[in-house]
């Protein structure tokens, strides 16, 4: 296995970029990919820069150009339901585009050319991420939608969720990383950990979050994830 770990935020890349083994940076479209040993675990680390166009680039790079077999993106959301709370940790289950709409050509959320509008994650690697992601927070599993918007309006998440009756988190990137990952036969993952409720105060409440424990948690489910 070679593992990609693709971060949303600085603050979460941090800690496992100082863990590697060996490590040696390579720049290349605006990225900084970071290799070496993780844990006895040959890792590729990048952050992903946000929204659906920017994690598609870097998870396409990842697999073309530096060989990765296997993907995994970390990142914090918006929670998507009532039983979902700041501080939880979201394992996609399947992920979905919230903002395509190519209707009446195809129903709306279905990807183009693929038949598909909900882009199912790798069984094995979501096992592996849950049990790890356990051992540090409450764990959901199942639907994430990603779109190119910061939710922060509560008629904003409310709309998307009655789309979306079984969403579990709102965010910015998943589902991109999931098509491309489709795409290319590459097996994939997505954790998610709560850092606002998408609604009025996500913004406020994403800023505090991240600052306090979104870094720690990305790193312990890693951590676990690779010692496993
Ligand atoms: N001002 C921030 C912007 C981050 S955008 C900055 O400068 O870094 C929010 C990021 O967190 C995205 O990567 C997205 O995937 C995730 N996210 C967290 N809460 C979200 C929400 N309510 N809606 C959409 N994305 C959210």
């Amino acid at each position: 296995m070679r593992l990609g770990i693709i971060s949303a935020l600085a603050e979460e890349q941090h800690g496992l970029i100082e863990a590697l083994q060996s490590p040696y940076k390579h720049i290349h479209g605006m990225r900084e990919y970071t290799t070496g040993k993780l844990w006895e675990i040959d890792a590729v680390c990048v952050l992903s820069r946000i929204g659906k166009v920017a994690a598609a680039m870097t998870a396409a790079i990842l697999v073309e150009k530096f060989g990765v077999t296997h993907i995994v993106f970390t990142g914090v959301a918006g929670s998507g339901d009532k039983t979902v709370n700041v501080g939880d940790i979201v394992v996609a289950e399947a992920l979905v585009q919230h903002d395509f709409d190519a209707s009446p050509l195809f129903p709306k959320f279905e990807i183009p050319l693929t038949g598909l509008s909900y882009f199912a994650t790798d069984v094995a690697l979501t096992e592996r991420l849950a049990i790890a992601a356990a051992k540090t927070a409450r764990v959901h599993r199942g639907l994430i939608a990603s779109g190119d918007q910061f939710i922060g309006k509560l008629a904003q998440i409310q709309a998307i969720k009655a789309g979306l009756p079984e969403l579990l988190a709102v965010e910015m990137e998943g589902a991109a990383v999931a098509q491309v990952c489709f795409e290319l036969g590459i097996p994939f993952a997505v954790i998610r950990t709560i850092s606002d409720n998408a609604n009025d105060d996500a913004a406020v409440d994403f800023m505090h979050f991240i600052k306090t424990v979104a870094s720690r948690y990305a790193f312990e489910v890693i951590h676990n994830f690779c010692k496993q």
